[in-house]
């Protein structure tokens, strides 16, 4: 799915498998026997922790856009595990899911995750005595990371497979584990002082919704520097980080700047559609980042053009890279559709790629972009689907 940097925080994704019937249906199933079972001492609790979890998650919605906005539940659902017996915690989280769903949330496995979640972490917590002592306090983390684990899972999981698999930072979206750790730790501080007074359950509120205010001021950060449709840097972003790499010494030395440019694009799209155009682009994007070091500066320039900062490479380095880069994109295949809504493989698409280096000068990022410019219509000119450079037109 295609999204942009605000995207990564408020979810828009298409509905599963399960219908919203399905899901109403089994909340139904879970509160109907949890109402019934919740002992009445911990009604007053279970009703504040629902009332700040509705408070919370109206707080944090996009009201722009309406859309569900970051998910507040966890903090409120860890706490309630906390101090809660598992009846009435599953009331809460009920709640709290239900209202998203009214909402507008889509992401109805995830809701189902929370729920069991919210079992296996009230499973992990003893309820002990002391719950202000050191083992209590730390079970109580655990308890926390369970739930987690359950209902954020996936996401961590592509969080983590992304460094694995070398993939630039700017593809891990906007401080996915910062989040996500902050709120299990406001759960978890929640939970251990509800035991002390439910007044303090209130008191939660503001730092939640400041997180979640902190989180959507990330996506808009994010959303501010990235290219929506392939999520590399925008070209003012490249600009800035390319002038202040540029700016040590060693990069200054010896450094290089791609231009790269698809050959024929406007042809593909006259002849695929710009929708299978687009996935093209997506797919270029992804080459260039998954061929570059993890300190190279990849942004898309503008249509179907692409800037590259390789900080502290030789000359014939950058040339290789250039190289690597142009058989990569040679050897795509892309899965698309077509004019007519059919599936369909491109293959065959090619750019043309300018290099220019610093040579010793004392170079910005301004007049590397115009040399390599140069040598980018260069290329067009000698056919396409080749790299120039200071270096090969010498050898020329
Ligand atoms: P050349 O080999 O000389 O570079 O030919 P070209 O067709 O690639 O170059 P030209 O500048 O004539 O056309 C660029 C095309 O890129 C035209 C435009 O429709 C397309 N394009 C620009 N941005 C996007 C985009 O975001 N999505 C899609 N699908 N196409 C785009
Ligand atoms: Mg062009
Ligand atoms: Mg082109």
């Amino acid at each position: 799915m295609r999204t942009g940097g605000i995207a990564t925080a408020i979810d828009l994704s298409p509905p599963g498998r399960w219908s919203h019937v399905h899901v109403v249906a089994v909340l139904t199933g879970i509160l109907v026997p949890a109402l019934v079972l919740a002992p009445a001492i911990s009604w007053l609790t279970a009703l504040v922790f629902a009332l700040c979890g509705l408070v919370h998650a109206e707080l944090a919605r996009h009201r722009a856009l309406d859309t569900p906005g970051v998910p507040t539940a966890a903090v409120w659902i860890i706490g309630a595990v906390l101090v809660l017996p598992l009846a009435a915690v599953l009331v809460v989280a009920v709640v709290l899911h239900a209202h998203e769903l009214l909402r507008g949330a889509r992401d109805v496995g995830r809701v189902l995750a929370s729920v069991g979640g919210a079992t296996l972490a009230w499973l992990v917590w003893p309820s002990p005595a002391d719950v202000m002592s050191t083992p209590a306090v730390l079970v109580a983390g655990l308890a926390g990371l369970a739930y987690l684990v359950m209902a954020d899972g996936p996401a961590l999981l592509g969080v983590v497979r992304r460094p694995i698999l070398a993939v630039h930072p700017a593809e891990a979206g906007p401080g996915v584990y910062g989040n996500l750790f902050a709120r299990a730790a406001l759960g978890v501080l929640l939970g251990l002082f509800a035991h002390f007074s439910v007044f303090v359950v209130p008191f939660i509120l503001l730092p939640a919704a400041y997180l979640q205010r902190a989180m959507r001021g990330r996506a808009l950060h994010h959303a501010a520097a990235h290219d929506a449709k392939t999520q590399l840097w925008n070209h003012a972003a490249w600009q800035t980080l390319s002038t202040a790499a540029l700016a040590s010494h060693r990069a200054r030395a010896r450094s290089a700047v791609l231009m790269v440019d698809l050959d024929h694009f406007k042809r593909l799209n006259d002849t695929y559609g710009h929708q299978a155009g687009d996935d093209v682009l997506t797919s270029v994007a992804h080459v260039l980042q998954t061929t570059t070091r993890r300190g190279d500066i990849v942004a898309r320039f503008g249509g179907e053009e692409f800037s590259i900062l390789l900080p502290g490479v030789t000359e014939h380095e950058a040339n290789e890279a250039a190289e690597r880069i142009r058989h990569r994109i040679e050897a795509l295949d892309v899965t698309t559709t077509n004019l007519h809504g059919q599936p369909t493989t491109i293959s065959g698409v090619t750019a043309s790629i300018g290099v220019a280096t610093t040579h010793h000068t004392e170079a910005g990022v301004d007049d590397l972009l115009v040399k390599a410019d140069r040598f980018l219509y260069e290329a067009k000119e000698l056919g396409r689907n080749r790299v120039c450079g200071p270096a090969l037109a010498a050898a020329a």
